[in-house]
């Protein structure tokens, strides 16, 4: 395959796909807590690391009635894994740092969960990884391969901005003018296919995830019994599990417990949703 431009878009993965790029990835891990544990709260904790004037933990208020606290900031060299693993040290450390902000301490038992991420920080040589900017570049190596990289999940439209641009510039392309900076995504308001709210007897949660595009997820259901829980106490329905496979690309049960919703953050909870969700599967293949 012959093309005018190759981006590489591929994260913390980058340098395995253009080894002219040098990366430091560092690891950030979460805890994922009940939000009972907190005592149900609706803002968010700012503690600050002892010892450190620039290093705060978060715990966050999350949806699915949970709190995440985070985050670390690790160097983690050598091969990038495909699903990097939180260390005892972490969990250890972040415990620790919450602690000193509550009355009564969490307890290494109430940790419901935990994962960890890779930054794909731009290697900049020595010093902490929690001193390297988060700001993302667009290199071109000397193969003439493109590559957009570091950042932030917020700052993503101006990473696809400064990354087309680029393209353009080094191979005299036209294009016209950039409206991501414009683009409702999909639920928001203005979006062209975004409906007004569903009323009464459809969960919070679901408007609250799907927004504009609820009633979609509602008028597409096929399934039986669509406004049910996946399992009990677990705020997914059994109609977003069918609107994942039909509209939002999941193939199997780990797209929908892990990547589609975040059930599968609390691996007691992926197992309780599991023969809802697997039976939706099934069916849909069928
Ligand atoms: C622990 C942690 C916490 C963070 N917290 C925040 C935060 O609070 N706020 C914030 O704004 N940002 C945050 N970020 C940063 C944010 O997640 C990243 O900057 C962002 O995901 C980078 O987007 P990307 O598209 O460049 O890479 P990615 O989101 O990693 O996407 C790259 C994609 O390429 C795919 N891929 C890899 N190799 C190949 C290949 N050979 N062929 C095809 N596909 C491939 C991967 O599967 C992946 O889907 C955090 C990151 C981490 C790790």
């Amino acid at each position: 395959v012959s093309a005018r431009a190759v981006v590489n878009a591929t994260g913390v993965w980058a340098g395995e796909v253009d080894p002219a790029i040098r990366l430091r990835p560092s690891r950030g891990t979460h805890l994922v807590f009940d939000a009972a544990a907190f005592g149900h709260p609706s803002a968010a904790l700012t503690v600050p690391v002892p010892g450190s004037t620039s290093r705060f933990v978060f715990a966050l208020p999350q949806q699915l009635g949970r709190v995440v606290v985070g985050l670390t900031d690790e160097d983690a060299p050598g091969p990038v894994p495909d699903e990097p693993e939180p260390t005892e040290g972490e969990i250890a450390f972040l415990l620790e740092t919450v602690n000193t902000a509550l009355q009564r301490g969490l307890t290494r038992d109430e940790v419901r969960g935990a994962f960890a991420g890779l930054r794909p920080l731009i290697d900049t040589g020595g010093g902490s990884t929690a001193d390297i900017s988060r700001k993302h570049a667009v290199l071109e190596s000397p193969s003439g391969v493109l590559t957009v990289v570091g950042g932030k999940l917020t700052t993503y439209r101006r990473m696809a901005q400064d990354a087309v641009d680029a393209v353009l510039r080094a191979r005299a392309l036209t294009a016209g003018p950039c409206r991501t900076a414009d683009l409702p995504l999909v639920g928001a308001p203005g979006h062209r296919d975004s409906a007004p709210l569903p009323g009464d007897g459809v969960p919070a949660s679901l408007t609250a995830r799907h927004g504009g595009a609820s009633r979609a997820v509602l008028d597409r259901a096929t399934v039986a019994r669509p406004l049910e829980p996946v399992a009990p106490g677990i705020g997914v329905t059994r109609a977003e599990v069918e609107y994942a496979l039909t509209h939002e690309g999941a193939l199997d049960a780990a797209d929908i417990l892990d990547r589609r919703t975040r059930v599968g953050l609390v691996p007691a909870d992926a197992e309780r949703a599991r023969p809802a969700v697997e039976e939706i599967v099934a069916a849909h293949r069928a």
